[in-house]
């Protein structure tokens, strides 16, 4: 029987190296601390994260639509919300070996490195600056968004007034968010540059506790349709003295990371906070007539924000397994296959008799709906443990029996178990396996 060991970062980092998930930014000049680049695997990994996410709350919702708002915005934006004044981690160095910490994540009052004495905390800024035209002074500063419901809040009118949405109604989206993290460690889990996948849900005051209620219990079992394994996840209710200026109640998805229990997402209930801020900062009135209740009011807003870096490597983590068999070992991604980079590889038992063209044929074939992968070379043995490794869930192999029968054999990576199929059937099987 299979063992399942541990996953450790170190294996795990080493893996998404060696087969194209993950690679430092900017390696060849030495790399830049806490930025990476998503290798070929990575980056269909991420769009599928992506596309699930989407399906979920945008495709499934007809109370839900999508937006796509610019990364830079008027730097009136981040006054308006806070982030200006507020958007800050307190800051300590260390006056031995000068490294830095975030004063609220150290455990003791001495340096974690050395031991040294750490300077008393002063609030750093996590905002990215830049200058927009060609005059590089304080009057062209805009800053790289720190989130995207900022870019939400600000098009809620123009929404509002395009759509025949009505509240309650959410507004989702997905986009890069920019921080300078002073704590960056543990791989792609805080970064940067980042992508988040947030939606704020507009609502009628009174019902906003029932709508974070909703929606707590739906993120939950989003985590569980993506296949993240429920022992491994735990959810976090604020106390009082936890919550940000904004939140009236916040939720969190935790995750155990071989690094300990970490955030995956967050669920708020922003109040009317920031579409008063920003009718306040911009002069436009946010309120909206409600014509089933006769009511004039500014909408209170839940949000529910998710880091995609963070989900990937969430699902990363949880797939990872190294298998003992009885004749060798077996490195496995355990992916759900819906996001699973490659859906299927096929092969030709043996580079003749024809086996190699019908395995191309089915190769193209299949391309159309999914990705999937031919290859021909090495032991087919070796074939399935390379698609193991990267989590691709089936493979296909074209073998002598199917120039008799029409059929091929369907391996499934989970329980190494293998069927024999019809080529003509081979998408619809493969259709529901992957979207079941
Ligand atoms: P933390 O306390 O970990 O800094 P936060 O509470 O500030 O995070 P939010 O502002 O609520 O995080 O961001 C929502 C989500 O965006 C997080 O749950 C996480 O998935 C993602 N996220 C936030 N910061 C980062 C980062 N630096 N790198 C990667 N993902 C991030």
């Amino acid at each position: 029987m299979a063992q399942k060991t541990e996953t450790t970062m170190d294996k795990l980092v080493s893996l998404c190296k060696r087969r194209g998930y993950i690679f430092q930014s900017s390696e060849i000049y030495g790399g830049v601390s806490s930025i990476y680049d998503y290798g070929p695997l990575g980056a269909d990994l991420k769009t599928n994260i992506k596309k699930f996410w989407w399906k979920w709350m945008v495709q499934r919702h007809s109370d839900i639509v999508g937006l796509d708002s610019s990364i830079l915005m008027s730097p009136r934006i981040w006054e308006a919300s806070g982030h200006v004044e507020g958007f800050t981690d307190p800051l300590v160095d260390c006056k031995n070996c000068k490294r830095r910490f975030r004063e609220d994540l150290l455990q003791g009052d001495r340096c974690p490195d050395c031991g040294g004495e750490l300077t008393e905390a002063r609030q750093f800024n996590l905002m990215f600056k830049t200058f927009m035209g060609p005059v590089e002074d304080s009057s062209a500063i805009v800053y790289l968004r720190p989130e995207t419901a900022q870019g939400i809040y600000v098009n809620f009118l123009n929404v509002l007034n395009s759509t025949r949405q009505k509240i309650p109604f959410g507004i989702a989206q997905i986009g890069k968010a920019f921080r300078n993290e002073i704590t960056t460690e543990n791989f792609i889990f805080r970064t940067r540059e980042f992508e988040q996948m947030e939606m704020q849900f507009f609502v009628q005051p009174g019902t906003d506790m029932d709508w974070f209620e909703k929606w707590k219990a739906n993120r939950q079992s989003y985590y569980k349709k993506l296949g993240v394994r429920p022992e491994k996840l735990r959810f976090h209710q604020h106390g009082e003295d936890e919550l940000a200026h904004y939140a009236a109640a916040a939720f969190d998805i935790q995750y155990e990371f071989p690094f300990g229990w970490k955030e995956l997402e967050g669920i708020h209930n922003r109040t009317d906070f920031d579409l008063k801020r920003h009718q306040e900062y911009s002069g436009k009135d946010m309120s909206y007539f409600d014509e089933a209740s006769r009511e004039r009011y500014i909408p209170y807003i839940i949000e529910t924000s998710a880091g995609v870096d963070r989900t990937l490597l969430t699902l990363l983590v949880d797939a990872y397994e190294e298998q003992q068999l009885e004749k060798d070992m077996r490195t496995v991604l355990h992916l759900n296959p819906s996001v699973a980079p490659i859906k299927a590889g096929v092969f030709p038992l043996v580079k003749r008799d024809g086996m190699p063209e019908l395995a191309q044929k089915i190769t193209d074939d299949l391309s159309e709906h999914f990705k999937v992968f031919y290859d021909e070379s090495g032991a087919v043995g070796r074939r399935y443990r390379r698609q193991d490794e990267i989590g691709t869930p089936y493979c296909i192999t074209v073998d002598s029996e199917t120039f008799e029968n029409e059929t091929v054999t369907l391996r499934d990576r989970d329980t190494m178990q293998q069927e024999r199929v019809k080529i003509v059937d081979l998408f619809s099987i493969l259709y529901k396996k992957i979207n079941e």
